[in-house]
């Protein structure tokens, strides 16, 4: 994960420690002083994330803070507060100002990191939704800091009956709607029958694991991107970094103070209420002009203003793009044979499955004919490699039945070709050029294969499947 960090402190020695651990995870890291030149370096650099001191002469870091989340654009860029102050007050005053985390000197790097990690993870997903709809055309006020309007429902998962209902308390207080499941398998099933704004998760649960049910929980499309809030205790913090990989997206120290709690749920919720805004502004802007009307997904015409985005984004040096380019394998025989009908339900089927296996940074659209394109941000040729494989199969396990009286299974595959920019493919010309290539090589080897393109015109095999 590539991103750059804006570390902010007035003192050299404190900024030079930040930025070495940084560093040694391969962020881009830039640096300020004081409040004022941090204000004019995200203005200038526009940073994936914002790592502040809170005590600085003139600007401190909660006014810092409040500035940048007041200016629409830098609200989505997040800020975690860095401070040798450890109070309850200060924490919840940060946090009010719009600080999405708070971090204690001296830095836990283990803490620090996957902090960082999960907030990039989240920012380059907003950031994702911000293109298309800049894109779309449509410039509509979106505000990051709306009042939250309805109450938030919050699912808690937790084994003692106590804390429960401490929290349910806190929360109730807070005019937050709140249900309560000790039983991590209720919960599961609960969470797909009940939309919940956040799910709150005690990392100890008698004999269960808190990080399998959040795992469950990220790997159901109901609860895929719900905020998931995660309770520990001191001495659980090791596991943290783990917690992180399985997609938690906040968590709180037991014994934590009431204020730090709701401060912090109001964070998660206004979180999810602005990507869901965004998204759904953005499907009612494209969905006419901009969508392929027999599948769905989006039409040529769409793709190239996106691809047009993110390649000229790429002047940063932190981004990186990946393209797929999907062919169905012998789709005129299907045509052929079993009339426009039939080979319309398989594109149809072949479409849905792609946009289903894709995550929400990457979008797909229908090239023409039987050809499709996906867009991969932040990917590289060999993560691009991963989820084309991982498509194929899927599209090989679709369930395809010919139509007429005899009704015989219909296998369908697809062959791949990757695309990823380099300093050689940095058009979008080049790289459909370049992904095209190695889609001609997938069937030439026979389809139902991946296969990378070169930017120098040669090609090679990465994973080659039987021909299907
Ligand atoms: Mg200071």
């Amino acid at each position: 994960m590539s991103a750059r960090i804006l570390v902010v402190d007035d003192v050299p020695a404190n900024v030079r420690l930040l930025e070495a651990k940084l560093t040694a995870e391969y962020f881009q890291v830039i640096t300020a002083h004081d409040g004022a030149s941090a204000l004019a370096c995200v203005e200038e650099h526009n940073p994936d994330l914002i790592l502040s001191d809170i005590m600085m002469p003139g600007m401190d870091g909660f006014e810092l803070c409040e500035r940048l989340k007041a200016d629409p654009r830098s609200a989505h860029i997040p800020v975690v507060m860095v401070t040798a102050l450890n109070e309850a007050r200060d924490r919840v005053r940060g946090l009010e100002a719009g600080a999405d985390d708070f971090l204690t000197k001296p830095v836990n790097t283990l803490v620090l990191i996957s902090r960082v990690k999960s907030l990039i993870r989240l920012k380059h997903m907003t950031d994702e939704l911000r293109v298309r709809r800049a894109t779309a055309g449509r410039e509509i006020g979106l505000d990051f800091n709306a009042p939250l309007g309805r109450r938030a429902r919050f699912l808690i998962v937790e084994n003692s009956r106590l804390a429960a209902e401490q929290l349910t308390r806190e929360l109730s207080a807070d005019g937050q709607e709140v249900t309560w499941e000790p039983d991590p398998d209720a919960a599961t099933v609960l969470s797909r029958r009940e939309d919940f704004d956040v799910l709150i998760v005690n990392l100890r649960l008698g004999q269960a694991d808190g990080l399998r049910l959040c795992a469950a929980f990220r790997s159901q499309e109901q609860t895929r991107h719900t905020p998931i809030l995660l309770i520990i205790d001191d001495n659980d913090l090791p596991r943290l970094s783990q917690g992180m990989e399985v997609g938690v997206t906040d968590y709180l120290v037991r014994p934590f103070d009431p204020n730090e709690l709701r401060a912090r749920c109001r964070t998660q919720v206004r979180r999810r209420r602005y990507h869901d805004q965004l998204k759904s502004l953005l499907f009612d802007s494209v969905s006419m002009a901009y969508s392929d009307p027999l599948t769905g997904l989006f039409n040529r015409r769409y793709l190239f203003a996106h691809l047009e985005h993110k390649v000229g984004e790429l002047d940063d040096s932190t981004k990186r793009l990946a393209v797929l380019m999907i062919d169905i394998d012998r789709f005129k025989l299907v045509n052929d044979s079993f009339g426009h009908g039939f080979g319309d339900e398989v594109l149809r089927g072949v479409a849905h499955c792609i946009a289903d296996g894709l995550r929400d940074s990457d979008m797909v659209a229908r090239y023409g004919g039987e050809e499709f394109v996906v867009v991969m941000p932040n990917t590289t040729a060999a993560e691009a490699v991963g989820v084309a494989d991982r498509l194929r199969e899927a599209v090989s396990r679709l369930n395809f039945v010919t139509p007429g009286a005899d009704k015989t299974p219909l296998p369908v595959t697809v062959s791949v070709g990757v695309a990823s920019s380099s300093a050689a493919v940095s058009t979008v010309d080049a790289l459909i050029e370049s992904a095209d290539r190695a889609l001609y090589e997938a069937k030439r080897s026979g389809r139902n294969a991946t296969v990378v393109g070169t930017p120098y015109g040669t090609s090679h095999d990465s994973l080659c499947a039987e021909a299907g």
